[in-house]
Formats: C-alpha cells, sequence, structure tokens
C-alpha cells in the first residue's frame, strides 16, 4: 500500500527510511495507534533539514503489521502517516511518499521487509537510480532489504538497535550513525 505526497519524474536516487525508530520513537512491542503515540525525533528534524530533496527522492518504507493485527484500520495507519509526514513538512523536509505492508508475519506477503517488495512498488512511481541509493533502518530487516537490493545499509543507533544487536549481534551495515543528524556525511 501507498500513499503519493509529491510525485516526480526526475531520474535520480532514493533514500529509503524505516519509519518507527529511525523518524519516531519506537517502543519495543508497542504500536502506533493513534497519531498521540508519535513522537519524532528532533535529530531528525535536524538531519533530514539536511538532507537536499533535489539530489534524492525521500522514500518511507515501513512494516505496519498493526493493521492485519487488528489494532488500527487502514484509515487510521493512513492518518498516522499524514500526520508525520505533515509534521516534517512544517519542518521543511518534503517526503515523496510512504509505503507500508499491513500483513502479519506469518500472512508470507511480499512486501514485508526484508521482502523487498515496496520498493520495487516505488520503482514503478518514481525513476530511481537503485545502484545510487540507501537504505536507512534502525533493525536488521532493514539491513537485509538493503543487501537484497545491492544498495548501500545505514544503520541508526536511535529505536531497536541495540536490542537488535543484543539479538543478532553482527547487522551487517555500510555505515552507523548516532541519529540522523549526522546522515548527510554519508549520502
Ligand atoms: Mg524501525
Ligand atoms: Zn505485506
Amino acid at each position: 500500500m501507498k500513499i503519493i505526497y509529491i510525485k516526480s519524474d526526475k531520474k535520480k536516487p532514493a533514500i529509503f527510511f524505516d519509519r518507527d525508530g529511525v523518524i519516531n520513537r519506537d517502543v519495543a512491542g508497542k504500536y502506533i495507534t493513534d497519531i498521540n503515540d508519535v513522537n519524532i525525533y528532533k535529530t531528525a528534524i535536524d538531519g533530514l533539514r539536511k538532507i537536499d530533496s533535489n539530489k534524492y527522492h525521500l522514500i518511507i518504507i515501513t512494516n505496519q503489521s498493526a493493521i492485519n493485527r487488528g489494532y488500527i484500520t487502514i484509515e487510521e495507519a493512513v492518518d498516522i502517516n499524514n500526520y508525520i509526514v505533515g509534521l516534517l513538512k512544517e519542518n521543511a523536509i518534503n517526503i515523496n511518499a510512504i509505503y507500508f505492508c499491513p500483513h502479519r508475519p506469518d500472512e508470507n506477503c511480499s512486501c514485508r521487509k526484508p521482502i523487498p517488495g515496496l520498493v520495487y512498488e516505488a520503482m514503478k512511481d518514481y525513476n530511481i537510480v537503485l545502484k545510487e541509493s540507501f537504505m536507512v533502518g534502525d533493525k536488521k530487516t532493514d539491513m537485509d532489504m538493503a543487501k537484497e537490493l545491492g544498495i548501500k545499509k545505514i544503520m541508526v543507533k536511535t529505536g531497536q538497535y541495540r536490542n537488535e544487536i543484543l539479538k543478532y549481534g553482527d547487522i551487517g551495515y555500510d555505515f552507523i550513525v548516532n541519529n540522523l543528524k549526522s546522515l548527510n556525511k554519508y549520502v
């Protein structure tokens, strides 16, 4: 599923961002079911403002199994995404689109990360130079999707980073940043 905010025919790479734990706070085991649950990192705003949107498509790729688990409706998920993109826009950050997977893991869909289905979907809507693109995430599934696509993997130490390291040890990223504030050093 997708929400397109800004169309663009321009041929350029993309920065794909995970949402929870990267742009907004993510509490382990807790789903965002309401706009009141949304806490955007100040460092994400500071960092995203430094990224040149003329140079990249800015696209959010997010697993939102809360939908098919029955915690939120698609409409509520859309409202939450619109709210996040709206807050970013107020800060002069222009997100092109959000692609989200509504499925539970047991549904074995082709769009839940680490499967790159949502990126393939985005490539139909935008002219993306994939080999120069980046994926920014806080989980191994984000890095695994990037690996599958052959794009650069950037891990952020916010969100689930700590839990993921404890769980997997080596996560396999190309670059690591404390938060999005220093992302501009690598893209
Ligand atoms: Mg995340
Ligand atoms: Zn899916």
